[in-house]
């Protein structure tokens, strides 16, 4: 346990899960039952998202501090430039310092609520890369930052969208996790395109196994992540029956995951969605395709 930036070794993978904090304080709870029953699989880390905003600030650390130091899985709490100043970002650091968490994925966020662009906060970062340089400034972190294979939603332009990924690594990130895609020859190319800039850090897939019919579409449209017609006509037929969605979801990301493994992939990080029993029939169906770390 400690960096994840330390984990990587060639040749073999980490596996990891991303979660997120509960709306209600009551589903807290539920939430580490759905993590303790993840252990089987012996995850590498588990990354704690931060909500929109800033919103779940506390709740982040307080998760990220449970997962890592009660139930003993290695963590990575989420971090975004989102109404916050260099001083509110510093206190989390310290906060995070305090529970020993040494990971942070640095985000620049999304505009917020009612807003069409992002509004940097006055004391505060514009993006990404500036964060992850501040945060390299501050201690000794393992950063992780995000990558998009189909370009950001807002730039859409793959050149430069590598290059400001090239930014963030120049500025310190010592690893990149993929934004949700459904075509891996996207994730492919990106990988590709990445070395060809130089750069030199594991670039982890981000694995969305669709477990429902309207939350995909609520997402794909937020993200901008194309979902390849065949897929797409599947879902549109079966949109009504829950149950054959999360089959179509479930084989989808087992086949997606298991071309991935072909290509030698650092890693495979599952957008679980708080869920455990639909993430492990994907990972028990890849396991033993896996050499793991
Ligand atoms: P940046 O890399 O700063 O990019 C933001 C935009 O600015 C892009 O359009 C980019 O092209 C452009 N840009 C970057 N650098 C420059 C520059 N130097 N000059 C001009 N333009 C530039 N959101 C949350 O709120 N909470 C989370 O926990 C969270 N977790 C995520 C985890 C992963 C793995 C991923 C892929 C995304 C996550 N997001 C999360 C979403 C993320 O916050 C949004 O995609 C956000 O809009 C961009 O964040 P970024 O860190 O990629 O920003």
């Amino acid at each position: 346990m400690g960096k994840i930036s330390s984990m990587f070794q060639k040749g073999k993978m980490t596996v990891s899960f991303e979660v997120f904090p509960p709306k209600k304080d009551d589903d807290i709870e539920k939430l580490y039952d759905t993590i303790k029953d993840l252990i089987d699989i012996r995850p590498d880390f588990v990354s704690v998202t931060y909500g929109a905003g800033g919103s779940t600030r506390d709740k982040t650390v307080e998760i990220a501090s449970t997962i890592k130091n009660k139930i003993g899985i290695e963590t990575m709490a989420h971090l975004t430039c989102v109404n916050s100043s260099e001083d509110d970002i510093s206190r989390v650091l310290d906060e995070l310092n305090s529970k020993n968490i040494q990971n942070v994925l640095a985000l620049r966020g999304d505009p917020q609520q009612g807003q069409a662009n992002f509004t940097k906060t006055s004391g505060g970062f514009g993006y990404a890369y500036e964060l992850v340089n501040y945060i390299k400034k501050h201690n000794d972190w393992s950063i992780c930052v995000a990558g998009y294979p189909e370009g950001h939603i807002e730039t859409q332009d793959l050149k430069r969208e590598m290059d400001y990924l090239k930014m963030k690594v120049d500025n310190g990130a010592d690893f990149i996790i993929s934004q949700l895609f459904f075509n891996n020859e996207d994730f492919l190319n990106f990988r590709d395109q990445a070395i060809k800039k130089g750069i030199n850090k594991p670039i982890i897939p981000g694995i969305f196994p669709i477990l429902n019919y309207n939350a995909i579409k609520k997402i794909t449209s937020l993200c901008g992540a194309k979902i390849p017609k065949y897929l797409s006509d599947n879902l549109e037929c079966k949109k009504d029956n829950p149950s054959e969605i999360e089959k179509i979801g479930i084989e989808h990301a087992i086949s997606q995951s298991e071309e991935l493994i072909k290509h030698d992939i650092a890693g495979i990080h599952f957008y679980t969605m708080n869920k455990s029993s639909q993430i492990k029939e994907i990972y028990n169906s890849i396991a033993k395709k896996i050499i793991r770390i």
